[in-house]
């Protein structure tokens, strides 16, 4: 299998150097002074604005060969979005940070690995349009081009509606075999499955599940002066805080340890797959607006939210999968049927008494934006039988707790404290 191209820099700093990396380099784009050669390399993307019509064009790099310069592209709508989905490739630099013309139809851009061996590009448009995507092959020294084209809807057209291929579409899903364009794909991310006897008499180990919030092409919420984003460091986190929960009585599994890209309704299904006896999702967050609110906070599931920054909190995270153009599928009925489940009190109560034990710690250590368990409808949470909290570590967007996300030694004493909060819950309550 190809190499991911991601060319690491000589580090020869220290190991907190290396971490400090880890968390800041936003991976899949390539080495900004090098890469001329590079196969699959996007060495350029222009926006630009005609009339009407609004250009998107990635220019690949010389070396970049029919193999590399495989895709697929569809619609999505509510909101209007384009997907283009490639095989391995790398960015020189993020499209997110790439200027868009104010007034045209694209509004965002960003790309990221979906799954192994897939790159996804998502393009949200101002309004639905007529779209068309398509490639110009090399010439005159530069490599192929592809181009999207927006185009602003005439009187009595219809927008252009590309659906999405069948196995894109049933998210949480392995995908199908060899979709038309895209040949060889690697196999797909098998999420570990832990086969043992749910609820049959004394068992030997606790499994705790820590879901590392985003993921791929979903890079989550992203600093302004650090460039810190939630995905790198939800990654470390978890990590860290397996380091220190795992024992011999105590099996920690991750829904992800890898940039990757994980639909929302998959991170449950694995806990409740692996017979978990707790879920931990760790998240931090920005504010849109409010550079002041900060602090910590623990969520349990409700239909009804708390406060207002719960339920907008709520929102933005389980807006995820629409960030990352996942095509949702029967997914109202699903949630219909976790909803009825969800009155099972057993795991609501467990759900309390965990998210109060990780509050206790939080409080004892750091700031924390309210000293009570707050509510909100996070989708991540709807496990029936699998008591889950959700862990904001903190604001982003507040100065002074990015500056102390960012610090390797603040990190570890969060996992430190964390990982208090989840041992004394396995102590108290979980009878094994
Ligand atoms: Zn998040």
């Amino acid at each position: 299998m190809k190499n991911l191209l991601i060319r690491w820099p000589v580090l020869v700093g220290c190991v907190m150097a290396i971490v400090a990396f880890a968390v800041f380099v936003p991976p899949l784009v390539g080495n900004s002074n090098d890469g001329r050669d590079e196969p699959g390399l996007v060495e350029d993307l222009r926006v630009g604005k005609d009339g009407d019509r609004t250009r998107i064009v990635l220019q690949f790099s010389e070396a970049t060969t029919e193999k590399e310069f495989q895709f697929r592209w569809f619609t999505l709508p509510e909101p209007a979005r384009v997907v283009v989905d490639f095989k391995d490739i790398t960015f020189k630099n993020s499209p997110n940070l790439v200027k868009l013309p104010p007034d045209g139809l694209a509004k965002g851009m960003r790309a990221g690995r979906f799954r192994p061996g897939t790159v996804r590009m998502v393009l949200d448009q101002t309004k639905a349009g007529r779209v068309n995507v398509f490639a110009i092959p090399p010439r005159g020294g530069q490599g192929p081009r592809l181009v999207i084209d927006l185009v602003e809807l005439k009187k009595g057209q219809k927008p252009t509606n590309v659906p999405p291929p069948e196995d894109v579409v049933d998210e949480g899903k392995a995908p199908a075999v060899s979709p038309r364009r895209i040949e060889d794909e690697p196999a797909p991310v098998v999420p570990p499955v832990v086969t043992r006897d749910v609820g049959t008499g004394p068992r030997d180990r606790v499994v705790v599940v820590l879901d590392a919030g985003h993921g791929g092409v979903d890079p989550g919420a992203c600093s302004k002066i650090a460039k810190l984003c939630e995905k790198g460091l939800t990654l470390e986190m978890v990590k860290l805080v397996r380091e220190r929960l795992r024992s011999d009585k105590i099996e920690v599994i991750l829904t992800r340890d890898s940039d990757v890209f994980i639909p929302l309704p998959e991170r449950p299904r694995i806990a409740q797959r692996a017979g978990a006896d707790l879920f931990v999702s760790l998240h931090a967050d920005i504010h849109p607006t409010k550079r002041d609110v900060k602090g910590a906070t623990v969520y349990m599931v409700s239909e009804k939210a708390s406060d207002r920054e719960a339920a907008r909190l709520a929102s933005a995270e389980n807006d995820r999968d629409v960030m990352a153009g996942v095509a949702l599928a029967n997914e109202s009925k699903e949630v219909q049927n976790i909803l009825i489940s969800l009155v099972q009190r057993d795991t609501l109560n467990s759900s309390t008494y965990l998210a109060r034990s990780v509050l206790k710690e939080l409080g004892n250590f750091t700031e924390v934006r309210k000293h009570d368990v707050l509510y909100a409808g996070f989708r991540v949470l709807k496990s029936p039988d699998v008591p889950s909290i959700l862990v904001e570590m903190g604001y982003l967007s507040n100065p002074a707790e990015e500056r102390k996300l960012g610090d390797a030694g603040y990190r570890k004493q969060l996992a430190d404290t964390i990982a208090k909060g989840i041992r004394n819950y396995v102590q108290n309550h979980v009878h094994y």
